[in-house]
C-alpha cells in the first residue's frame, strides 16, 4: 500500500481528494481535518473502505496538533502529502478596509502551515521512494494573473507558491517532487455554487496529474487538468 495525507479533507476539494485515492486500490489515505468526530462523509467512507483510510484530528495552524499527526506516522513511509486545507480569509481585505489579525491568519492557514506539516512529516517523505508534495495553491497566488482586492488571500497563495518553489529546490537531490496546483474555479463552499467545474472533476485531475509526475516535474505550477500554469 502507498500512504497519503490530506488536510482539510472533510469538504469541497480535499473530500474528493480523498475519494480519489480510495478509488486507486493501492493506496491508504491519511485524512486529516479539524472535527473528524463531526466529518459524516469521512465517516462514511471509513466504514466503506475498511482498513484503507485514517482520520486524524488536524487544526493546521496547531503546532502541537501537527506533531501529534508526525508522532501517529512515525515510522510511516509517506508517499504523497497534498496540502488542501485553505480559507478565503474573510471579507475585509480591499485597500481601505482591511483586517490585519484576518491576514495573519489567512498566512497561518494557507501559507505557514503547507510547510510546518510538511517538514514535519519529512522524515515518512524521505522513506518512500519517489515520494510528492503537492500544495493546492490558486491562480490569485501568481504574479502574473490580473486581480484586485483580496490581500490576504492573494499574497498568502502567491507567498506559498514561494515557499514551497524553495523547498522544491532543496528536496530535488533526494528524488522528493515538490508542486503547487490551481484547482480551478470549483464548487465549493470556497468557490460558490457558479463556479465552473464541480470538485470530484477538480480532484480527479488533480490526483491523474500527481499520478504522472516525475522529479523531473518538480518546483511547477500546474492546473488542474495537468496543463502548465504560468506564474
Ligand atoms: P472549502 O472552503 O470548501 O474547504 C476548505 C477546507 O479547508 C475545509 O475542509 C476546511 O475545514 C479546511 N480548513 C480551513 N481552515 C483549516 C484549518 N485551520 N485547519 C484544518 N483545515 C482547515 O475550500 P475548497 O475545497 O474550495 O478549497 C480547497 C483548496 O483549494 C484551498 O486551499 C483553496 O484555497 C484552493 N482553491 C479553491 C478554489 C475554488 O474555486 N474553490 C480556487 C482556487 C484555489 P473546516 O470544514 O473545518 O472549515
Amino acid at each position: 500500500m502507498k500512504h497519503c495525507v490530506i488536510t482539510g479533507s472533510n469538504r469541497g476539494v480535499g473530500l474528493e481528494l480523498v475519494k480519489a485515492y480510495l478509488s486507486r486500490d493501492t493506496w491508504h489515505v491519511h485524512a486529516c481535518c479539524r472535527e473528524p468526530e463531526k466529518a459524516d462523509a469521512l465517516r462514511e467512507l471509513v466504514t466503506s473502505n475498511l482498513g484503507r483510510i485514517t482520520l486524524h484530528s488536524l487544526d493546521v495552524t496547531n503546532a502541537v496538533l501537527v506533531q501529534k499527526l508526525g508522532e501517529a506516522l512515525s515510522g510511516q513511509p509517506i508517499d504523497l502529502l497534498i496540502n488542501n486545507a485553505g480559507i478565503m480569509g474573510g471579507d475585509r481585505q480591499t485597500l481601505g478596509d482591511i483586517d490585519y489579525d484576518a491576514w495573519a491568519h489567512t498566512l497561518a492557514v494557507n501559507t505557514i502551515a503547507p510547510m510546518r506539516i510538511a517538514q514535519t512529516l519529512l522524515p515518512g517523505l524521505r522513506a518512500a521512494s519517489n515520494a510528492k508534495i503537492v500544495t493546492i495553491s490558486s491562480q490569485l497566488g501568481a504574479l502574473s494573473y490580473i486581480s484586485t482586492g483580496k490581500y490576504a488571500y492573494n499574497s498568502s497563495k502567491a507567498a506559498v507558491n514561494k515557499v514551497m518553489k524553495t523547498l522544491a529546490l532543496e528536496l530535488k537531490d533526494e528524488g522528493i517532487t515538490c508542486v503547487l496546483f490551481h484547482p480551478g474555479w470549483v464548487q465549493t463552499d470556497m468557490g460558490g455554487p457558479s463556479a465552473d467545474i464541480t470538485p470530484c472533476e477538480s480532484a480527479q485531475g488533480i490526483a491523474d496529474t500527481t499520478d504522472r509526475l516525475t522529479i523531473a516535474d518538480t518546483g511547477g505550477f500546474f492546473k488542474w487538468n495537468g496543463e502548465t500554469h504560468p506564474w
